[in-house]
């Protein structure tokens, strides 16, 4: 459709020309195979017909007056005013922008059940911890094709706009979802899918179909292996996940691509009181039939494990692991895992288990440990489908090479005992990481089987872990706040960005506007040299011992003056500061005070070659597959490997890359209580999410130069009936008609006219318009 619009012989605008896009795109590509056609005459011929049936659709119906029906939730078809008793759909329209007012709109929605708010077009959900009957199909069919300013506010209507910007405008886009541990950011993904997976395959393709189950149901895996019940969320991510979804030209999806971020490992060794170890082992304890438990060397009995009955509850009210065994199971069916696969994945489970329950104790003077429980031993062998032999040497000595000689050293007690745990988080992790790329072989656009022509787009979603301060916050905490300050960093350049660029399309004049920019404190952490990052490093990789302590002291000669990094060296009177254990970052969410302890330890994340050329050597396909370094020999000379924190970091700038070139669309999650509560709205922590997710902030930008806008045509057909020059009929073009109206009603002083909306500066202005609107 490109060229000149006269030649199609039928009047149409920009819009038109986007919403039909894609049917033209079919035909071109149904045409361009049959020679001889005149594609011209063919293109008219659908450009016709669909705006004929754009005319006469009920969308536009609607327009005119909104429907007064409600349903059983109270929600107003047809608008995206609700009323005054749900507070205002929009942050930017209130009256007031203080903290208050925006606390009384925020509770105010959430009493009458109002999950959604925007600002602008960033949706502010809060978790409503119940079930609610806002995601079916009349919903859907509700929020499908329509603009984000036509209903009221609801996460369908961002999707929906992300998926109409994909398929208009061939754009990539990404969805970001933040928020807080239990603020509800896996389910808003899953809400977001599953409307995806609504609005397409109108043609009911088969394969299309199977894409989609696939791409639902690789949740139900990731979240088994990777999701635990912590003290703050029953299903909480304990990895940070970003996923690709791929359109073809039609809007269809035809497949995916998934990145994990930083499993917490820690979580298979470790649980806090009232925490569980990931959700996979409890499934395969109550969900396998007796005879699998048996074959697996396993009871059904989880206090029998140490690795997962440290938090003192093995079984969770709200969720089922014998069912959810079954769904695992369905799950890894359709994702194409062979039956061999599966087992061998819960027959590691099963390894992991049973190798936190070894014991070591001294055999020699020297404290030299060994392992006494030889039945115990030889389970895990067998499930790890490795000779006794050849596990008790990997789990009680290590092989070093010293110039040119292979030598065989013994570990201590302490030394073996560490070695176990960091071979069943090695193990863990790289099982995930390879369930992950399995599901993406699933998943993969090249091997669905599908014709992909033209360009194919993607909508990423990322659901990523949110701050954490804890009691005690370690090198995990410091990684994911990170994070977070890097996706905060992006979401201040992007918002300016995109208001920026919408002043400049339109033509209208760009206000600067004073806001915090956090980069300070990513550089802070990852800047080269003398950032947090290259200080651990540094301490990691000199010859010699180097302690916690030691690391500490470097930052606090390093950081002495940076304005966000404090410890009790540089401020002696400052008693919340453990001596020589803490230092404090000021975080753009707030302050968080970090122990030192055991930064080096996790940062140089050593698993010795033999455990890797153990599982190598392993019988079983799937372990040699997890430790391909394994197949190097022990004289070969290794690099030495980059650091959990760099790796990290490199990661995170990569994923950092990958939003900044799409268009993004945000979902900012609130967590309402601690309690898991559906009815306690707790202001002191709403406020603080409020603050730190920066949502008063997002509003001043978003109103410091105009609070409301909307496309002409949209505009017109709102408020046409407010003049009688423009109701009951007008017959001039778009602008003049708004123009007139905007006249009529004495709004000029308020009023900027872009080129393709109109913008209003005041929010009284849009009530007032609408309060006229609902008199008439
Ligand atoms: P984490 O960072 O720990 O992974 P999260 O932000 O992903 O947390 P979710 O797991 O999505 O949080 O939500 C926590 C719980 O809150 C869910 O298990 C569910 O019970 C409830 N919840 C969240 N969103 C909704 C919703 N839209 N409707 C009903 N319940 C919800
Ligand atoms: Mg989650």
């Amino acid at each position: 459709v490109s060229g000149n619009k006269s030649d199609l012989g039928v009047v149409i605008n920009e819009k038109d020309i986007e919403d039909f896009a894609s049917d033209v795109n079919v035909l071109y590509f149904e045409t361009s195979a049959k020679t001889g056609k005149n594609v011209n005459e063919m293109f008219r011929t659908v450009l016709r017909k669909s705006i004929k049936t754009k005319n006469s659709s009920k969308h536009t119906e609607t327009e005119n007056k909104p429907p007064t029906t409600t349903d059983s939730n109270g929600f107003m078809a047809g608008s995206i005013h609700e009323g005054p008793e749900f507070g205002i759909g929009d942050f930017v329209l209130l009256h007031d922008v203080t903290l208050e007012a925006f606390m009384d709109n925020l509770k105010l929605r959430y009493e009458k059940n109002r999950l959604y708010t925007y600002i602008g077009e960033v949706v502010v959900s809060v978790n409503p911890y119940k079930p609610v009957d806002i995601y079916n199909k009349n919903y859907v069919d509700e929020y499908k094709g329509r603009e984000i300013y036509e209903r009221p506010p609801h996460i369908f209507a961002l999707a929906d706009s992300a998926y109409k910007t994909m398929k208009r405008k061939s754009r990539d886009t990404c969805i970001v979802i933040s928020g807080e541990s239990g603020s509800g950011k896996t389910e808003a993904s899953k809400i977001i899918m599953r409307y995806i997976a609504a609005v397409t395959n109108v043609g009911g393709q088969k394969e299309v179909e199977r894409v989609k189950d696939v791409l639902i149901k690789s949740n139900v895996i990731l979240e088994a292996f990777g999701n635990a019940r912590t003290n703050r969320n029953d299903n909480s991510s304990r990895f940070g996940k970003y996923m690709d979804i791929n359109f073809d030209f039609k809007g269809d999806p035809v497949g995916g691509h998934i990145n994990n971020y930083l499993l917490e490992k820690s979580r298979v060794v470790h649980q806090q009181t009232g925490e569980r170890n990931f959700h996979s082992f409890y499934q395969l304890i109550f969900g396998a039939n007796d005879q699998k438990l048996s074959e697996l060397k396993l009871t059904r009995d989880p206090k029998k494990y140490f690795y997962i009955n440290q938090g003192g509850e093995p079984k969770c009210a709200t969720i089922n692991d014998r069912e959810d065994y079954r769904s695992v199971m369905n799950a890894m069916k359709t994702m194409g895992f062979g039956f061999d696969q599966a087992e061998a994945l819960w027959k590691i489970l099963s390894a992991v288990l049973n190798l936190g329950n070894t014991s070591y104790e001294a055999v020699d003077d020297h404290d030299m440990a060994g392992i006494s429980d030889k039945k115990l031993l030889s389970n895990i062998a067998h499930l790890l489908s490795v000779t006794p032999d050849e596990l008790q040497k990997a789990l009680c000595s290590r092989v070093i090479a010293a110039g040119g000689q292979v030598v065989e050293k013994g570990l201590t007690v302490s030394e073996a005992m560490y070695a176990r745990d960091a071979y069943a988080k090695a193990t863990y992790d790289r099982m995930f990481t390879w369930i992950v790329q399995r599901i993406n072989e699933a998943i993969d656009p090249k091997a669905s089987g599908m014709r992909l022509v033209g360009k194919n787009t993607v909508i990423g979603v990322l659901d990523i872990y949110g701050f954490e301060i804890f009691d005690n916050n370690s090198f995990e905490q410091f990684c994911i706040n990170y994070c977070n300050e890097k996706l905060q960093q992006l979401f201040i350049e992007l918002v300016l960005k995109q208001e920026q660029e919408e002043y400049m399309r339109e033509g209208i004049e760009w206000i600067h506007i004073e806001y915090f920019n956090n980069k300070i404190i990513c550089d802070l952490v990852e800047q080269a040299h003398k950032g947090v990052l290259a200080i651990l490093d540094e301490a990691c990789l000199s010859v010699g011992k180097v302690t916690d302590e030691m690391f500490l002291t470097a930052m606090s000669q390093k950081l002495a003056k940076h304005e966000h990094f404090t410890c009790r060296a540089l401020q002696p009177a400052d008693k919340t500061l453990e001596h020589k254990r803490d230092f404090r970052i000021k975080h753009y969410a707030g302050d968080v005070v970090y122990s030192v302890e055991s930064f080096i330890d996790k940062n140089k994340d050593t698993l010795f070659q033999d455990w890797k050329r153990l599982l190598f050597n392993s019988k079983e396909q799937v372990l040699k597959e997890m430790f391909p370094e394994g197949k190097q020999h022990i004289t070969e000379t290794t690099k030495r490997p980059i650091t959990a924190g760099t790796s990290f970091k490199n990661s995170i700038i990569a994923l950092v890359d990958i939003l900044a070139c799409k268009e993004p669309h945000y979902v900012r999650c609130v967590k309402p209580n601690d309690l898991k509560s559906p009815s306690v709205f707790d202001q002191q922590r709403v406020k603080h999410q409020v603050l730190y997710l920066g949502l008063l902030e997002n509003v001043r930008v978003r109103r410091a130069g105009f609070a409301y806008r909307a496309p002409y045509s949209r505009f017109l057909q709102r408020y046409k009936c407010l003049t009688s020059h423009t109701w009951p009929t007008f017959r001039g073009n778009e602008i003049d008609g708004v123009k007139t109206i905007i006249r009529t009603l004495n709004y000029e002083n308020d009023v900027a006219y872009g080129k393709s909306k109109v913008f209003i500066r005041s929010p009284q202005t849009l009530f007032q318009l609408e309060e006229a609107r609902d008199k008439m």
